[in-house]
């Protein structure tokens, strides 16, 4: 499947914000957003023009589409898939994203990143109620048991993961036994329990022109 090659970085310049694309660097001053925080490129320094109307619908997008770090077309999709179901449209494309394994991997600390939860997955360190699932794009449901496989275990970034999550609260909408690197889904994800800083409307604008 296709995915992103490129310098995960300037994907956070290029929104402006910090969308923790690359774990604990993230959190410290290394991260470039605190050195250089303009747009990549040439003209990055000199572009401040005020973002509004489409751009800034299209800005929401690529930042929330980034964060999850999904391409165009599956996003696209995903946006398709939540506005045939009943229901508020923002709501289930954000649902949505935050069901996929990769991300729930991310959510449960057992990586620091949703790139490092889709390695993990990708090279089949991940079994879903007891069967290996080596799809990042994977959608858990209510029930789902998810758990790092035996020899991902002893892996440096794992442990790395599980020692950084260690003090944090996990989301609502999942239980967490970090002591086996297992985890189960609670819930569908309500809006409030998703703490994406996206305004997923400006997405359901841009999509329904
Ligand atoms: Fe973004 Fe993390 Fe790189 Fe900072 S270190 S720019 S938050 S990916």
């Amino acid at each position: 499947m296709a995915r992103y090659k490129g310098a995960v970085c300037r994907l956070c310049r290029r929104e402006g914000m910090k969308l923790f694309l690359k774990g604990a660097k993230c959190f410290t001053d290394k991260c470039p957003i605190e050195k250089r925080n303009f747009a990549p490129g040439q003209h990055g320094k000199d572009r401040k023009a005020k973002i509004v109307g489409y751009g800034l619908q299209l800005r929401e997008k690529q930042k929330t589409k980034r964060m999850y770090f999904t391409l165009e077309t599956q996003f696209r999709n995903y946006f398709e898939k939540a506005a045939r179901k009943p229901g508020v449209t923002g709501e289930l494309l954000l649902q949505q994203l935050e069901r996929r394994l990769d991300n729930v991997i991310y959510r449960l600390g057992f990586a620091t990143s949703r790139r490092q939860a889709r390695q993990l997955v990708r090279h089949g360190h991940v079994d879903v109620n007891g069967r290996r699932v080596d799809i990042p794009s994977f959608e858990v449901n209510v029930g789902h048991e998810i758990q790092v496989r035996e020899k991902a275990k002893k892996f440096t970034v794992v442990e790395g993961a599980r020692e950084f999550s260690s003090h944090q609260p996990v989301v609502a909408w999942l239980e967490v036994d970090r002591d086996n690197l297992k985890g189960r889904v609670l819930s569908l994800p309500k809006r409030e329990e998703i703490a994406t800083p996206v305004n997923e409307q400006l997405i359901v604008e841009l999509y329904s022109k």
